[in-house]
């Protein structure tokens, strides 16, 4: 065993799981930057007061935060989610509205490590702020599911929900909270009902089932407004083929959340780590961070789930990068560097061997990296200023030797062949 190895919950992405990592994102910025949303790059590290504005009620911040005081005596936080940054650096920066961004990045939280649970993990999302128009619910929601589409996910399934305005939401926690008493709680919800009534309906535990299902429902409590948002967004959904179910338990953790709320959920994970990735609208979370009244809707997506569901429903396969040619230098001189170093230049990829090695050494590590050609640089090819060029693939035709002018347009229209 080395003697360091990654922290717990933490995880190296090598080669090639970094590519499909690299290509998600890249699927990820297609879909919302068609749509207008502008990349935001936001630090990791935030004063811990960004963090703790999101709500006592939530473990990710009362429990698993990264924090610690800083060489200048400040309160800081590695960030455990993105939606606070941005509207800290709305707040900050007081852009025109509507402000559409999406980011990609890591947060960190302090919990259990297991599969799909990691204390260091990525996400993609996007947030919008000072719109309230329903149909904008509907565009963020239809992201989203256009980019697990784009990735070949099938098995998700989105859930909505509305949690109304806040004073719908206030009685209703209240009527909650009034029948929750009554019931015969497990431990844990007995615990969460002091703190927040909503959370218990959370709970997956089988003792709390039955409570869950007579409980009385957020829709009783909506306000007409709330009701006609809701009933667009639903509408909207309908129009683009959406399909979704409305499940009245869904609550989500921050205490800002009014109105549309929402999950995808991955139908191939386990039940407590099937969340994909969610989102909602929510209100004063700028102004709580010093900004003006803004509303803002957004989601973050789990990307180290998401490429879970993909791996178990087999779709967005790593590609293995294929060179285009491998340099077998056999004389261990200048030509093999400059025939490199124009592949590159010319677009080509490709890589070389090194340390003089045997031909054969290095003719196996260009079989091993997948090239379409090795080109190969011998005592007679370096006098004479030519390269042999050797297709790889079995049944690809002989070798030639090529003069070293003519090379990268015969490697050019090979490699079109060859597509
Ligand atoms: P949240 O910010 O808690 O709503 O999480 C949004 C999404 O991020 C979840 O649905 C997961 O896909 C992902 N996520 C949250 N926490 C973790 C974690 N500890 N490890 C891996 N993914 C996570």
């Amino acid at each position: 065993m080395p003697a360091f190895q990654t922290s717990p919950g933490m995880r190296d992405i090598l080669p090639a799981d970094s590519a499909r990592w690299r290509r998600l994102n890249g699927v990820f910025a297609e879909v919302v930057e068609a749509a207008g949303y502008g990349q935001i790059i936001t630090p990791l590290l935030e004063d811990i007061g960004v963090f703790t504005r999101i709500g006592d009620a939530t473990d990710v911040v009362t429990k698993e935060m990264y924090a610690f005081e800083d060489l200048g005596g400040r309160q800081v936080a590695l960030r455990p989610e993105m939606t606070a940054a941005v509207c800290r650096s709305f707040a900050q920066h007081r852009p025109t509205v509507p402000w559409k961004v999406w980011y990609t990045g890591s947060n960190f939280r302090y919990e259990k490590p297991q599969r799909g649970r990691f204390r260091q993990f990525d996400q993609v999302g996007v947030e919008v702020l000072g719109v309230d128009d329903a149909n904008l619910d509907v565009e963020v929601i239809a992201l989203a599911s256009e980019f697990f589409q784009r990735l070949g996910l099938r098995r998700v399934k989105l859930i909505v929900n509305s949690l109304g305005e806040p004073e719908d939401r206030a009685r209703y926690v209240e009527a909650l909270a009034e029948h929750f008493e009554q019931c015969d709680l497990s431990e844990q919800s007995r615990a969460t009902l002091t703190k927040n009534p909503l959370r218990v309906l959370d709970s997956k535990r089988e003792q709390d089932a039955g409570a869950i299902a007579t409980a009385p429902k957020i829709s009783e409590f909506y306000s007409a407004e709330a009701a006609e948002h809701f009933a667009t967004v639903c509408a909207g959904l309908d129009r683009l083929a959406i399909d979704f179910e409305v499940e009245p338990t869904l609550v989500r953790g921050l205490d800002y959340y009014r109105r549309t709320i929402f999950e995808f959920q991955g139908a191939t994970l386990d039940s407590a780590q099937n969340a994909l990735g969610g989102g909602g609208r929510y209100d004063g979370l700028v102004e709580a961070l010093g900004g003006p009244a803004t509303p803002g809707i957004g989601f973050a997506l789990g990307v180290d789930r998401t490429l879970l569901a993909c791996e178990d429903e087999g779709v967005f396969a790593s590609d293995d990068r294929r060179l285009d040619a491998f340099v077998v230098d056999v004389v261990g001189g200048g030509a093999a560097v400059e025939v490199t170093a124009e592949l590159r230049a010319a677009g080509l990829a490709g890589d070389r061997g090194y340390d003089n090695r045997s031909m054969k050494a290095q003719m196996k590590l260009a079989n091993r990296s997948g090239a379409a050609f090795a080109l190969i640089v011998g005592e007679d090819e370096d006098a004479n200023n030519t390269v042999v060029v050797k297709p790889m693939a079995r049944d690809a035709g002989e070798q030639q030797t090529i003069p070293r002018t003519d090379l990268i347009s015969h490697l050019q229209h090979e490699l079109r062949n060859l597509r």
